[in-house]
């Protein structure tokens, strides 16, 4: 059998687990080559903000945050309890580990950003202990930054970076991976290419097909293509949608199914990264956060929940309640009284007709098909809330982290601001997410495992395209980025240790 190609590692994908993995490998002496489906690098985790929730590490030292692996580990112990004891441990350990290593490379470096953890739980930071990568100016990067995919509202319509400013959030994380990457002297990245196969010779994972040639990985391959989230048919019953997910077009579970056909398990595939997502004219939906105003209703034209939850539990909260309508006021001067990422103009909003506009709230209520009457009592409610300073049916306000957003708001209760100064808006909601969750079962080193539970000897996997151990939580800022860099971390370590 022939090889087309001869490499120690194989990276499927190259979002913020696969960069890390290469780097990892290739700074440790490994020729290392990352496959990439699509012409860009970075997939969805090249859209984030890039914050990181890797605890008890040099970074969080150094901003002199109160803080230690072990508040780290009381905070998840309460929330995911000890089902996932073994893979908790493994991702704490790996932590600092992992940053320490990054960090030694000149071209990275990390800086603490406040960002509130998710859950009122023991070991909770207020103003969270996520960190984000500097910014990275394109010269650095030089003729490469044109390889790492643009922030989501410049690459859905096609525009590139603006070449004004410098890669930031997730753009600068995968940036300053690949520089480092480039820099080691062993790396080879292949862009619109992907993985197509897995070959197994003698019961190990020996090397991948990818663009009709076989390579051999002599250390191991390792998965880090995302989920499934653009395939409808692997979606199921999860909710939400293809339409809705922030993911770009080339996460189709393909690294998923390669493995499950050589017999891999796989685990959790109800779960996701959610959010709340406006939708767009385009027909798309955008990453909706840190509402600052407005309240949202169901189509009973009352409210369901805190507007101002954290996004991931926001978004369980409008599961079966959407279609929803944000609905606000021209206190916001025609703008969502949100953070939506990409986000659109009012003016093409109204035209698509994904906002109404209408001087009475009966009015509004008429335009989108409402019961007047709710609409109209569920604001005036609202309103005496604001009045009060007291959302006294679902607590909006009385967290930090619905403060944390809300701040530079007047009133008693910064989160509850009336809605009260026609003209009235209603921005037309939905389930979206940030990436699937479920995915290929993953032993602590990241081996990927069979129906019986035993490791595939040479196949690793991690984010999202494994099931994550964080089952349906998201403790804070940075989960998927940070679980996806600590175990693409251990894996390498382990194909190291396993020569
Ligand atoms: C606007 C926004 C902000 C966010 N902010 C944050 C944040 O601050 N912190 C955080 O932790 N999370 C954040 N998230 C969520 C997070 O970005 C993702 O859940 C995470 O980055 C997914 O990482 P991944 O490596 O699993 O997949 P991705 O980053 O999506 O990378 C997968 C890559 O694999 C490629 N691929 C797919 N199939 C193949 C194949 N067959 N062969 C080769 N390559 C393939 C894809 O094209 C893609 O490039 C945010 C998401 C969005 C949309």
């Amino acid at each position: 059998m022939g090889w087309d190609d001869t490499f120690d590692v194989v990276v499927a994908g190259s979002g913020a687990g696969a960069m890390t993995g290469a780097l990892v490998a290739a700074a440790s002496g490994l020729r290392t080559l990352i496959l990439e489906k699509t012409d860009l690098l970075g997939g969805t985790s090249a859209y984030s903000g890039a914050s990181i929730w890797l605890p008890g590490t040099q970074v969080q030292e150094r901003a002199r945050l109160d803080d230690s692996t072990e508040n780290a580990r009381t905070y998840l112990r309460a929330l995911l309890g000890d089902e996932n004891e073994a893979h908790r441990e493994a991702f704490l350990e790996a932590a600092p580990q992992v940053v320490e290593f990054l960090e030694r490379d000149p071209a990275i470096e990390f800086k603490w950003s406040p960002f509130p953890d998710y859950y009122a739980a023991p070991g909770r930071l207020d103003l969270g202990r996520s960190f984000m990568p500097l910014d990275l100016p394109i010269a650095e990067l030089g003729e490469s930054a044109a390889l790492v995919r643009p922030p989501v509202e410049r690459d859905r319509p096609g525009l590139g970076h603006d070449p004004d400013q410098p890669l930031g959030g997730g753009r600068a994380l995968i940036g300053r991976l690949l520089l480092a990457f480039l820099n080691s002297g062993n790396g080879t990245v292949r862009t619109g290419t992907a993985l197509t196969g897995l070959i197994v010779e003698g019961g190990r994972v020996t090397g991948v097909e990818a663009g009709g040639t076989r390579i051999r990985a002599a250390r191991g391959v390792l998965l880090a293509a995302g989920g499934y989230e653009n395939d409808d048919a692997m979606r199921g019953d999860l909710p939400g949608g293809a339409a809705w997910t922030m993911a770009p077009g080339g996460n189709t579970g393909d690294a998923i199914g390669a493995a499950v056909r050589i017999g891999a398990a796989t685990a959790q595939f109800d779960q996701a990264w959610w959010c709340p997502g406006s939708v767009d004219p385009d027909g798309r939906a955008s990453f909706t956060l840190g509402f600052r105003g407005g309240l949202m209703v169901d189509g009973t034209g009352r409210r369901f929940f805190n507007e101002s939850l954290p996004y991931d539990q926001a978004g369980r909260a409008m599961n079966g309640h959407v279609p929803a309508h944000l609905i606000f006021d021209s206190r916001s001067k025609g703008r969502l009284p949100a953070i939506a990422l990409p986000g659109a103009a009012a003016a093409d909003h109204l035209e698509a007709g994904t906002w109404v506009k209408a001087g009475t709230l009966p009015e509004l209520a008429g335009k989108l098909n409402l019961p007047a009457d709710a609409l109209t009592a569920t604001v005036e409610r609202f309103n005496g809330f604001a009045e009060k300073g007291v959302d006294e049916d679902f607590h909006r306000g009385e967290d930090p982290y619905d403060l944390f957003f809300a701040a530079g708001n007047d009133g008693p209760n910064p989160c509850l601001v009336p809605v009260d100064r026609p003209p009235y808006y209603a921005a037309r909601m939905v389930l979206s997410d940030l990436g699937t969750k479920g995915g290929l079962r993953t032993d602590t080193e990241s081996r990927v495992l069979d129906a019986s539970g035993a490791a595939i000897p040479g196949l690793y996997a991690a984010g999202n395209t494994t099931a994550s151990f964080t089952g349906p939580f998201y403790p804070g800022p940075g989960i998927p980025i940070g679980s996806g860099m600590a175990f693409a971390y251990r894996a390498v370590q382990d194909m190291k240790e396993s020569a």
